[in-house]
């Protein structure tokens, strides 16, 4: 079966870039047409990564929250997990619900979806297959938005107990000893998944500390905690190869300690991640990638090709979901003749880990390496009512002013909801608002939020929550 079809705008993959950009070029006026070979949209970060993710992460905090409470007066039984029903939470009632409300979303726009394979075969021609069906897509635009997948580590025999993220949100039973191949974002949240689920967790990570984008001083308390869930985390270890026995793997890891073999159940593989470059026909159509497979694009999210853009994981690093749909939005103004840009000033990061640690604009270690001088307000949440009244004071909200400007240029931020917190600091980094700015503005009382305005009160030289009055 074969069909041909013409679109102003295709856009080929529906995570929250995609479909982002589709949504965007439909509103603007355009015929729009979104390709994925996925039975749903909304990508990995919908199905099988950010979301699903996030709803066991929840879980696993109310766990810990309850068994904390005790010492405060309230005790509940020990929590019992019914993991059939986890997934049936999991998969209908949260991811199920948001992809039923995404094809509900391209329905009432009139965005076409077609699913299927998606390859370029020309500069103006998409075929999409699907088993035995083709259909030929012509277009005016393109928007290039196929993402990412998981990094494998050559050498690592074909075994189902060798997880990546996705199978391990699949939730196939739950180890008893599981050991976790990289501290970055995916190893940290999942393993606090599957060490409330009962799992015993080793982390083992390349490089000297965990988390290796995040300030030393942020990390801290989130790895004080979880050296206590988990059953060991090494730094600066090397995995040398696994070896698939029939009732337990065997990983031989090269550490401080010299070579040891761990004995475990399952291994998460989470080294980081690849851009799709292969399989869609960029090659063939001439696309400008580089070196390490990102497709090049100019601020407007143009590639070589002018009438084709590229945005998301598939454009480089940071691979984030907001990344992506801000850049979904830009290129499908661009293509509506709209004066639009990527030209945002800071991307924020978030590990919702419990603690979450977050932050925006630089790190104080890229202010250093930047050699830029700038005034530090540390509000240590041990002063804060809010953060005594749940029990979490371990966290602290840092903000980093540039001595030249006055300008906030970073804010990191560790602890319970950092998340959220967060988007204060991007907000005031755009705006370009200096400590007193922020210093001025009333937060709620009690509030975590208070610790922003905290944390530039002591740069302003008005805290009053501290005894640290401005030289
Ligand atoms: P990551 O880059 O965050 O972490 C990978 C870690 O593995 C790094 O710390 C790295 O030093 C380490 N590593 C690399 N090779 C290793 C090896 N051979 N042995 C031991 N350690 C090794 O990558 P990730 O955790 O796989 O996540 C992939 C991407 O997905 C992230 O970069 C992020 O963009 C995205 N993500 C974001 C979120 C979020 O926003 N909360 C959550 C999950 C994933």
């Amino acid at each position: 079966m074969s069909e041909s079809i013409h679109a102003e705008v295709v856009v080929l993959g529906a995570g929250p870039g995609g479909y982002a950009a589709a949504f965007r070029a439909s509103d603007l006026g355009k015929s729009v047409v979104l390709i994925d070979k996925g039975k749903t949209l909304g990508g990995v970060c919908l199905n099988r990564g950010c979301i699903p993710s996030k709803a066991l992460l929840h879980l696993a905090r109310v766990k810990s929250e309850s068994a904390e409470v005790k010492s405060f007066g309230l005790s509940f039984s020990e929590p019992e997990w019914d993991l059939e029903a986890v997934k049936k939470w999991k998969d209908e009632r949260v991811v199920g619900r948001l992809t039923k409300g995404i094809a509900a979303l391209a329905k009432v726009r009139k965005v076409q979806v077609i699913e299927g394979s998606g390859v370029f075969v020309s500069k103006d021609t998409i075929e999409v297959t699907k088993e035995d069906s083709v259909t030929q897509v012509t277009f005016d635009d393109a928007i290039i938005a196929v993402g990412s997948h998981p990094t494998k580590i050559p050498g690592f025999p074909e075994d189902p107990r060798i997880m990546d993220s996705t199978s391990a949100l699949e939730l196939d039973g739950i180890p008893e000893k599981l050991l976790i191949i990289g501290g970055g974002y995916i190893g940290l949240e999942m393993g606090t998944i599957y060490s409330a689920m009962g799992s015993e967790v080793t982390v083992v990570e390349f490089m000297p500390n965990l988390l290796p984008g995040a300030d030393p001083d942020v990390v801290k308390p989130l790895e004080k905690r979880l050296q206590k869930d988990f059953a060991s985390i090494r730094t600066a270890t090397k995995v040398q190869g696994i070896e698939a026995l029939p009732d337990h793997l065997a990983v031989s890891i090269e550490g401080a300690n010299g070579v040891e073999t761990l004995s475990v159940d399952k291994v998460l593989v989470a080294v980081g991640r690849r851009p799709n470059t292969h399989g869609s026909g960029f090659e063939t159509i001439g696309l400008d990638i580089n070196e390490r497979g990102f497709i090049k694009v100019n601020q407007r999210r143009q590639t070589n090709i002018p009438h084709i853009y590229a945005i998301g994981d598939i454009t480089g690093d940071p691979m984030l979901a907001h990344k992506a749909t801000h850049e979904g939005k830009v290129a499908a103004e661009v293509i509506a003749g709209e004066p639009a840009a990527f030209d945002s000033s800071v991307i924020p990061a978030v590990i919702f880990t419990d603690p979450e640690i977050a932050w925006a604009g630089l790190t104080e270690t890229q202010a250093k390496e930047q050699g830029i001088e700038y005034d530090k307000g540390v509000f240590p949440w041990s002063a804060s009512g809010r953060a005594l009244a749940l029990g979490r004071t371990e966290g602290f909200s840092k903000a980093l002013f540039e001595k030249q400007t006055g300008r906030l240029i970073g804010m990191s931020i560790v602890g319970t909801n950092a998340g959220d917190l967060i988007a204060e600091a991007v907000l005031a980094i755009e705006m370009g608002a200096d400590a007193e700015d922020i210093a001025l503005i009333i937060h709620p009382h009690p509030s975590l939020s208070e610790s922003v305005g905290n944390a530039a009160e002591i740069v302003a030289g008005s805290i009053t929550d501290l005894f640290a009055p401005k030289k």
